[in-house]
């Protein structure tokens, strides 16, 4: 094989092109050492041919449309897998009453600020990515952090009478 592979990568028919260069152990070699320069060659392609841009749109779309259960199932699992380690890293349980069942648990605003934290479902995301600040946020049950709406003290912590 001769040349400078990289020039090959403007050609059109990238893609058939990607799968079988990646097949030879040469050409295995040569991409783990040459990622940034690939990389940006890809970019130059993709900036330079809306054709092709336009062939990716319509090849993901038809991606999508035949594997939607199986991408929703992807992201559920994604957001179910962060919620329970932004969880276990707040310690896993509700930290008035114990409650250690995940269905039951949910992030507490700390400073009461949820409704300038606009962060929504990307909230645990945004937590994981930000290290779970323990000074802003903490875990409760999903009845205890109704009770302490509005400042009120949970049941579990009034003496009862
Ligand atoms: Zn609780
Ligand atoms: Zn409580």
């Amino acid at each position: 094989m001769g040349g400078d592979p990289a020039s090959r990568w403007d050609a059109p028919g990238l893609g058939i092109l990607m799968v079988s260069v990646k097949k030879s152990a040469y050409m295995k070699k040569w991409i783990a050492s040459n990622g940034d320069k690939i990389r940006a060659c890809r970019r130059k392609y993709w900036h330079s041919n809306k054709a092709f841009r336009d062939r990716c749109a319509i090849l993901s779309k038809k991606w999508l449309a035949e594997n939607r259960q199986h991408w929703y199932a992807t992201v559920k699992n994604y957001l179910i897998r962060v919620r329970k380690q932004v969880i276990d890293s707040y310690g896993g349980e509700c930290v008035c009453c114990k409650e250690k069942n995940y269905g039951f648990l949910t992030i507490e605003h700390l400073k009461h600020d949820a409704k300038n934290d606009r962060k929504g479902q990307k909230l645990y995301a945004w937590l994981l990515k930000n290290g779970c600040p323990k000074d802003r946020y903490t875990i409760l049950c999903m009845n205890c952090n109704w009770a302490t709406r509005n400042g009120k003290i949970c049941p579990h912590k009034q003496i009862n009478t």
